[in-house]
């Protein structure tokens, strides 16, 4: 069996939030899709018939076409992580505007929807 800390150390830190739902978890990946790490992602959200919110960075998208739709097809939520992956609190807003807009284009060439 898999564990997250094996998949991606950090991923064994967590971060916790408070929800509206009791009794609820959000779950949470960052920087995909990656060849080497989404698969296995996949497989153990599968075997535990859990879904995931995936904040997806454009680059690798246009990269990792094949696997963002297997991801979305799977029925995990996709959400922008912007186009390239920076720290996008230091950049100014045409930065940001074009970050979003351009993950936006290029999620909807792949059919998937935010
Ligand atoms: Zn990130």
């Amino acid at each position: 069996m898999i564990t997250l800390s094996q998949l991606t150390p950090h991923l064994a830190r967590g971060w916790q939030t408070r929800t509206n739902s009791a009794g609820s978890v959000a779950l949470t990946f960052d920087d995909g899709p990656d060849p080497e790490t989404t698969p296995l992602l996949l497989k153990m959200l599968d075997d535990a018939g859990l879904k995931a919110t995936m904040f997806v960075v454009g680059q690798k998208c246009r990269k990792q076409g094949s696997l963002l739709r297997e991801v979305y097809a799977a029925g995990h939520s996709i959400a922008c992580h912007g186009y390239v992956h920076t720290r996008h609190g230091f950049r100014g807003k045409a930065f940001l505007e074009r970050s979003i807009r351009q993950s936006s284009f290029l999620l909807d060439e792949f059919g998937v929807k935010i």
